[in-house]
């Protein structure tokens, strides 16, 4: 570690923002090599936010708080859960990609394959670029999607989960709730991509401003849409929530057809995040709009 710099939240947006402008990662490998991503939000996390053991609870006792995550890879600079930081990002689908796979029927288009292999690839790259930034100002960091003993298992309520989610990591950072299909909705839509790294940094958390884990997702609010449910070619989605088993063995199909028609070694879905309200926005409006005027409800009760 080089010097002791003082990060700021602007200093990680500046850092992450910098990267999507200028990384060579940021590609589609398409004919006219088009970014993959163009915009990030930004949120932040404690490490000593009681929602990680609400996880414990609510995931499961294997998936890992930031202190657990942390002291595990990085020995040498124990610090305590209240000296850490979870930096959790999100990178909205681009227009033309969301309006790509908003026509697709069964596959993804191509276009959001290309994204889901190599824009997921960029953000491999960013995770590690990230936790570098910091590592070289003076901060111990690692990215938990990235250490070696990350690993999916069996879990009783979600029939397999991982011990790090991006997903509830942006949660806890202010970033998005979940819909029905069990995508994260965020300011930008459930069209989108996430990731995190853990941080012995301390930066003010981002409030949640929701009311609930499922606040934005209109059939929880109130009852209605459910338009993810028809959008699902593999019938992964019903009112009771989102089969992990056939959803994922409909991506395992999506490989063939891929490889067929794109030429590429590649897969991919996400039909339920397109042609959708919860798209590219929030689509409760009240909570969309008191989120536009910085309203914060009450605090959320426990996840249960
Ligand atoms: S499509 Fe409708 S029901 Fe499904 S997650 Fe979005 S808002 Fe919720
Ligand atoms: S990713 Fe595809 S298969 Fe999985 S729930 Fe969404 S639409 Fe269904």
């Amino acid at each position: 570690m080089e010097n002791n710099v003082d990060i700021t939240a602007d200093w990680i947006h500046g850092l992450i923002r910098d990267f999507i402008a200028a990384s060579p990662h940021n590609t589609m490998r398409n004919k006219t090599e088009d970014p993959a991503w163009d915009d990030a939000l930004v949120g932040f996390a404690s490490g000593a936010d009681p929602i990680w053991q609400q996880y414990k609870e609510y995931v499961g006792p294997f998936h890992w708080t930031p202190w657990e995550v942390f002291n595990q890879h990085c020995p040498r600079e124990s610090a305590g859960a209240e000296e850490l930081t979870v930096v959790s990002w999100v990178l909205p689908q681009r227009e033309a990609v969301r309006t790509a796979n908003r026509r697709a029927k069964r596959y993804p288009s191509e276009a959001w394959a290309r994204i889901r292999v190599y824009g997921e690839e960029f953000n491999v790259a960013l995770r590690r670029h990230v936790a570098d930034g910091l590592h070289k100002a003076g901060h111990a960091a690692i990215a938990p999607m990235l250490v070696s003993n990350w690993t999916i298992v069996k879990s009783e309520r979600f029939s397999y989960a991982s011990c790090w989610s991006e997903r509830h990591a942006a949660h806890a950072a202010g970033l998005g709730t979940f819909g029905l299909c069990d995508g994260l909705i965020t300011a930008k839509g459930k069209a989108m991509r996430v990731g995190s790294v853990v941080a012995r940094i301390s930066l003010q958390p981002t409030p949640r401003p929701y009311s609930n884990h499922r606040a934005y997702c209109l059939f929880f609010a109130n009852g209605t849409c459910g338009k993810c449910m028809d959008r699902c070619p593999a019938r992964a989605i019903t009112r009771t929530g989102h089969d992990k088993e056939k959803c994922r063995q409909h991506l395992a199909r999506s490989r063939e057809y891929v490889k067929k028609a794109y030429k590429f070694e590649g897969y991919g879905c996400g039909l339920c995040q397109v042609g959708v309200p919860c798209e590219a926005g929030i689509p409760v409006k009240s909570a969309r709009e008191a989120l536009e005027r910085g309203e914060l409800p009450p605090p959320p009760p426990p996840l249960a």
